[in-house]
């Protein structure tokens, strides 16, 4: 499973999001404006929609956030 961990700024109200490419390559965002134990969660999230196969298509990732 290979993925990019990348810092971003992203709306308050967003810790982070993952969006699959078309290689099945995984980009992780994190919000740059939370604290590092915020940001360590975020990350936790993220890669656990990784590992759950969450994410098959970017236009799925808002579906996958409401669960
Ligand atoms: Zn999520």
């Amino acid at each position: 499973m290979s993925y990019c961990i990348r810092y971003i700024d992203l709306p308050c109200r967003v810790n982070g999001v993952t969006i699959m490419d078309r290689d099945g390559f995984f980009n992780v965002y994190i919000n740059a404006r939370l604290d590092y134990r915020c940001q360590q969660k975020a990350i936790q999230h993220e890669l656990m929609h990784i590992a759950r196969g969450d994410f098959f298509s970017e236009g799925e990732l808002e579906q996958v956030e409401l669960m």
